[in-house]
């Protein structure tokens, strides 16, 4: 990286958007993850060039050479975050500089370029600029923003590529549960894990996600919506759900999750929680928790709630875990009331409802 030339965007019109007409159609019931608005991101990255040519162009295919290294050895990291549309028509993001921190430790990890904070930043603006007329402004919904990285050299031999492309593109989310927050059930994967000691857990790349895939499969054949993993070594303590951190709630309201463990995702969600947490006065513990601890509390009446966090779902209430010879909790069980009021205080003050009293939105538009 040449230190510090600001990258300059270079924009270019769609001449292939969609009208006004098919745009409010799917903003009408955009679902998740389905439809992309009409312009995305890229900006390249050679090693001896630096991060260069930066770009808003029409969203289209990538023209990929067979051999880029992403397609061989998933050198290949991702971030999710939103863009909120307020009241006032003005649209926000959260706590961009954590993505943007955490993408670049994803990056270290995975031996691609780091893109520097304020290049990232500006690349959501440029993007969510072009594109503003895609962020919905119904109730919960919003614009999901997913940049990432792929290496893409054309080269067969073993080691981290030359040749690298960030991009971004967006696309308007619906509410993630279509028919009220409601509670789900988790699988407990007693025979995979989704990281190894020393591995790449801790980082944001799709190979943990493709490891998570058949645990995953399980769980739905066992009626359940996501897997809950064990930590590596012992295949005795909590450590996260394949794309969420999880929480438990103590009788007495303290707050409990796994401390980071070198093989845990170390979610943004997952710190606002905490911080919210702390400024109502719960106590909170960030420390290994067992699975029987879990279990037992969960039999006891000592474990109340539990839930998953995530940009995706925000605060996802769990009502029971099952595994191959056990249930904990009550399937049917109501989300726990702590777990939703924690909700509803982080999305109101993403959506600018409530306010910002850690300074996390940051206007995009
Ligand atoms: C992205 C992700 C999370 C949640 O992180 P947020 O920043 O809260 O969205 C948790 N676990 C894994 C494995 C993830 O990839």
């Amino acid at each position: 990286m040449t230190a510090h030339t600001p990258l300059i965007f270079k924009s270019t019109r769609s001449t292939h958007g969609r009208s006004k007409t098919e745009r409010d159609a799917i903003l009408a019931d955009p679902g998740f993850g389905k439809y992309f608005s009409d312009h995305m991101v890229s900006i390249d990255w050679t090693v001896e060039k630096g991060w260069h040519d930066a770009q808003v162009k029409p969203y289209g295919p990538l023209l990929l050479d067979p051999a880029s290294s992403v397609l061989h050895y998933a050198q290949e990291i991702f971030e999710g975050l939103k863009a909120y549309r307020h009241a006032d028509g003005s649209i926000w993001t959260f706590r961009p500089q954590a993505n943007a921190e955490r993408m670049q430790r994803s990056a270290h990890r995975l031996a691609l370029p780091g893109l520097p904070t304020d290049a990232f930043i500006e690349s959501l603006k440029q993007l969510v600029s072009m594109d503003a007329d895609w962020v919905p402004s119904a109730p919960d919904t919003c614009m999901y923003l997913r940049p990432f990285t792929i290496a893409n050299e054309s080269f067969l031999g073993v080691r981290s590529a030359h040749k690298a492309t960030y991009f971004v593109i967006a696309s308007p989310v619906g509410p993630y549960f279509s028919k009220g927050v409601a509670p789900v059930s988790i699988w407990l994967s007693e025979d995979f894990t989704r990281a190894a000691v020393g591995g790449t857990g801790a980082a944001k790349c799709g190979g943990n996600y493709a490891a998570s895939l058949l645990p995953q499969q399980e769980a739905y054949k066992n009626g359940c919506s996501q897997v809950l993993f064990l930590d590596p070594q012992e295949g005795k303590y909590l450590e996260e759900l394949g794309g969420m951190n999880v929480f438990l709630v103590k009788k007495d309201g303290t707050l409990i999750t796994p401390e980071l463990s070198g093989s845990i995702l170390e979610g943004v969600t997952r710190l606002s929680i905490l911080q919210l947490a702390r400024d109502r006065g719960l106590k909170v513990e960030e420390r290994k928790i067992s699975i029987d601890e879990w279990r037992n509390g969960v039999a006891s009446g000592d474990i109340v709630e539990a839930f998953a966090a995530g940009t995706a779902a925000v605060v996802a209430p769990i009502s029971a875990l099952k595994g191959r010879d056990f249930v904990a909790g009550d399937e049917n069980a109501p989300a726990g009331k702590l777990t939703m009021s924690l909700r509803q205080e982080l999305t109101d003050i993403q959506y600018g409802r409530a306010p910002d009293r850690h300074g996390w939105l940051k206007r995009l538009v």
